[in-house]
């Protein structure tokens, strides 16, 4: 089976980590976690920048060799893992 496009990614992640781990705002160290940001629109509940749900990146401080939003919450450093991580929901 092949899975294209927002396919890729927008599927699991909410819901697949029940143990919500926290999200550390890299703009303001607000503590968060994945639930807490989706509900907010994908944005830091504490400064309301658009944040990554799996690593806490945000507009102003990117990842280390920088990356973009490959879906609102997710940003390109998790590319690879979420697509493995849809091919496992997929395949069940
Ligand atoms: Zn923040
Ligand atoms: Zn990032
Ligand atoms: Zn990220």
């Amino acid at each position: 089976m092949t899975l294209t496009g927002m396919a890729d990614y927008a599927v699991p992640i909410i819901g697949q980590h029940e143990d919500a781990k926290p999200v550390v705002c890299q703009s303001c160290d607000t503590v968060s976690d994945a639930l807490t940001i989706a509900n907010s629109g994908y944005t830091c509940p504490g400064c309301e920048s658009r944040i990554c749900i799996m690593c806490g990146c945000t507009d102003r401080f990117a990842c280390k060799g920088g990356c973009s939003w490959l879906n609102p919450g997710i940003c390109s450093s998790h590319r690879e893992e979420l697509q493995e991580m849809a091919r496992r929901v997929f395949a069940k």
